[in-house]
């Protein structure tokens, strides 16, 4: 409407106009008398009926078609009613079309097309409106200006200057027209106000239109004042939606979909995440509402927006910082370990007076069954945190750790983001297990990506290549496992804080057994107290005879096996009650699994006694020497790795340099074969420390001197016989106790290592330190021929 401008029509230009006229076809509006407006003209037969009408005197006949796509209407395809326009300007346009300005003069009635081509040429009568009177025409008027003038205030489709301007037309034909030009309805509505004659019903009909006008503006207005009270940021694109939700809760037609990124929506709201990221989450889920229902992408973004919201962005346990609940906690679900108890005392104290303090990265080094994961699992009770533990074993590939890329087919986060999910808070305590583990290969260095997490400097922003965007792992307590030290890449160690575990005495298994294991398995197997006990016998036996351990969780489970069998006879109703002594276990175990005390049953010559360090802690380990007529030859079996042919390598040296003083005649070595076996021959063994068992072994079967079976000895052998400090100490002095062992040879450099040991075990074993092999000979051989 802002094109259209309305003028005066003299009566005597009408009276000018032509029967005969050329025709315009003009599609999507209705041009009225008094109506002042600009066309384009683009098809080539309206621009001839334009020229003939310009090379005439200028008059026009406009009609409506009634279907706006036909590109060439015929007589048939137009309205009947049109009107005659006066053109007032024309203008061609670079682009061929041209651009006329026309004025509307008066109604006309088409009789007849008289004329198909070039151009449409009609026979047509002029219609002048005729002038109503009465008190109803006035009402009608009246009518139609208020409800223009309320649709008016509505909605700020219609200009406002455009209410001046209606008010100064009092011709109600006119005032019909003018009003419906502003209005604006569709094509049909406007046709038939052009087609009704009768000013009075023209009225009527915009009455009506101006009531559903008015309508549609009022729900207009609802959608906008709902918009506007869900509006809180001024953000365009929030606006939008909210508008898009409300047209679609008015028209009832929010589907599932909607529902359902509307949740989305609100759950990315509500995830506490950092700026960046939410602004991200949302971009994300814009791009999958875009997405067709179909795409294979769709449930890719889809996944990936549920692991973004998965994570604890702002989710944190309140740390419980009451330095004596903890200690009870620990104490309550450990016996012993005060090394470690006291290392998370000092912890819980230190977070207590700094709580910004970015705790110590804590290792537990130490064989199976001790204790760590569920030392673990209290220290999270103990803190009021959450507990999640993963398992590094056998990872290869940086991908485990740090996720693959959403590129890849079926991708997911890496373990350490599944984690965090698990926890579901932002500073949970973190239990990595078998750090030592890990491998590396061709697919990328986990260690690397460990070292990020593991970095306080680092882990703030953590990045993993499916989440893409940074997580911060400051608040997490991380707590790494292990079995053995030396495996763990060097970069990593310097992270950590290492506590060893070195595993239990026989005492201490006791305690735990009866304390812990014992009362923990009838709870799991729904037996009370008075149903099943353990001799305190029993319990030494199964220690002794059915487990070779340094943890517990075989004796756990040995104890488990035996409540399973309580419980079962229980239920049944054969018997209420239980007492298992050492001559039931047969029965309830199966036969004995180690042979308990001295590796030998006799002093024998050539057979020595060694301490190994296993992963599964120290054990002992039995060294047999054969000798057979031969050429000098040198057979090692059992498995024994580089470093420890060597070592028995440098024994045999070391035994043939020494051979005079030994008093063994120099050519024995010559024609003698040397067979060398440390069983168990499965189990793979290394290492330096076998050396002056594997000398001592040998010296005997050549010397014919028995060596003492209650010895047990370690260290390394040098070519001159110099014993050398090796490690374990601890774990090996358990080991040589579980398993009977009374005297202990060991190198006179490892004295200090005995401070660590149980007071307990210290006492029971005699201690022989040496610093040359001369020493050991002396404490282990007996003389020849005394074989008992
Ligand atoms: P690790 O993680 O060192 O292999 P676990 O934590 O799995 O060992 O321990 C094995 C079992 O032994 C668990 O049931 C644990 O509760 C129990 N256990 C180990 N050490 C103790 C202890 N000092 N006091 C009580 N129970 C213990």
């Amino acid at each position: 409407m802002g094109d259209q401008v309305e003028l005066l029509i003299n009566d005597e230009r009408l009276r000018q106009v032509p029967e005969i006229l050329p025709v315009l076809p003009i599609r999507d509006t209705v041009i009225y008398p008094y109506i002042i407006q600009p066309l384009c003209i683009g098809r080539e037969k309206s621009r001839r009926a334009l020229e003939a009408a310009m090379s005439r005197d200028r008059y026009l006949l406009l009609v409506a078609q009634r279907d706006t796509t036909n590109d060439d209407p015929m007589p048939e395809d137009l309205y009947t009613v049109g009107t005659v326009v006066e053109c007032l300007q024309m203008l061609r346009l670079p682009d061929d079309t041209v651009r006329v300005t026309v004025e509307g003069l008066a109604r006309m009635q088409v009789r007849k097309f008289i004329q198909l081509d070039p151009h449409l040429e009609a026979d047509g009568v002029v219609l002048i409106d005729e002038e109503p009177e009465g008190k109803e025409i006035h009402a009608l008027m009246r009518s139609a200006l208020g409800l223009f003038e309320h649709c008016l205030h509505l909605g700020n489709r219609i200009p406002i200057e455009s209410l001046e301007h209606v008010r100064q037309v009092d011709e109600p034909g006119r005032l019909a027209d003018l009003i419906t030009s502003y209005v604006n309805p569709t094509l049909e509505e406007k046709q038939a106000i052009l087609a009704c004659f009768n000013p009075a019903e023209r009225l009527e009909k915009l009455i009506a239109l101006l009531h559903t006008e008015a309508e549609m503006l009022e729900i207009e207005r609802r959608i906008h004042s709902k918009v506007k009270k869900g509006l809180e940021s001024s953000q365009k694109e929030f606006y939008l939606r909210e508008r898009m939700k409300a047209i679609q809760e008015e028209l009832g037609e929010r589907d599932e979909r909607a529902a359902e990124f509307e949740e989305l929506r609100q759950k990315i709201e509500s995830a506490g995440m950092p700026e960046a990221i939410h602004t991200r989450a949302l971009k994300d889920l814009d791009r999958l509402e875009r997405m067709p229902l179909a795409s294979p992408e769709v449930t890719v973004m889809r996944t990936y927006l549920d692991w973004l919201l998965s994570m604890p962005w702002s989710v944190r346990s309140e740390d419980l910082l009451n330095l004596d609940a903890a200690e009870d906690v620990l104490n309550v679900d450990h016996y012993g370990l005060p090394k470690v108890k006291e290392r998370i005392l000092e912890y819980l104290a230190v977070r207590r007076l700094n709580p910004k303090m970015r705790g110590p990265i804590l290792c537990f080094v130490g064989p199976p069954g001790v204790g760590k994961t569920s030392i673990g699992r209290s220290i999270a009770r103990a803190l009021g945190r959450e507990f999640v533990r993963i398992s590094l074993g056998g990872i290869r590939d940086e991908g485990e750790i740090r996720g693959h890329r959403r590129t890849y087919v079926g991708a997911l986060p890496g373990r350490i983001v599944q984690g965090m999910k698990t926890a579901g808070k932002r500073n949970p305590v973190f239990m990595m297990d078998e750090i030592d583990k890990i491998g590396q290969d061709f697919r990328g260095d986990p260690s690397a990506a460990l070292l990020e997490v593991l970095d306080p400097e680092q882990n703030n922003a953590f990045s993993d290549h499916y989440l893409e965007v940074p997580l911060d792992l400051s608040e997490v307590m991380f707590i790494t496992t292990a079995n053995l030290l030396d495996p763990i890449p060097s970069a990593l160690r310097d992270r950590m804080e290492v506590i060893e575990f070195p595993g239990y005495t026989e005492d201490e298994k006791m305690h735990i057994a009866r304390l812990f294991l014992v009362p923990k398995q009838l709870k799991e197997h729904g037996l009370a107290a008075k149903n099943l006990t353990i001799a305190h016998e029993t319990l030494l036996e199964i220690i002794r005879r059915y487990t070779r351990e340094a943890g517990v969780r075989n004796l756990e489970r040995e104890i488990a096996t035996i409540c399973r069998k309580v419980a079962r006879q229980v239920a049944a109703g054969n018997r209420k009650s239980f007492t298992v002594k050492p001559q039931h276990l047969h029965a309830f175990l199966g036969v004995e699994r180690f042979r308990y005390g001295l590796a030998e049953e006799r002093d024998e010559v050539g057979m020595a006694t060694g301490l190994g360090w296993t992963p599964t802690g120290g054990d002992i380990l039995a060294v047999e020497v054969s000798l057979m007529p031969g050429k000098g030859q040198l057979q090692l079996t059992g498995q024994l790795g580089d470093v420890m042919q060597e070592s028995a390598k440098t024994a045999v040296s070391y035994a043939r340099a020494r051979a005079a003083a030994l008093g063994i005649p120099a050519e024995r070595f010559a024609e003698t074969d040397i067979h060398i076996h440390v069983p168990a021959g499965q189990i793979p063994k290394d290492g330096p420390s076998a050396g002056i068992t594997l000398a001592t072994a040998l010296i005997s079967a050549i010397t014919k001197r028995p060596v003492r079976r209650t010895v047990a000895m370690t260290g390394e052998i040098t070519l001159r016989g110099h014993v050398l400090p090796v490690g374990g100490i601890k774990e090996k002095m358990l080991g040589a106790h579980r398993a009977g062992v009374t005297t202990i040879i060991l190198p006179e450099e490892n004295r200090k290592d005995l401070e660590e040991l149980p007071i307990h075990v210290r006492e029971a074993l005699i201690f022989h330190f040496v610093d040359r092999m001369p020493k050991v000979l002396e404490v282990a051989l007996l003389p020849a021929n005394s074989e008992s």
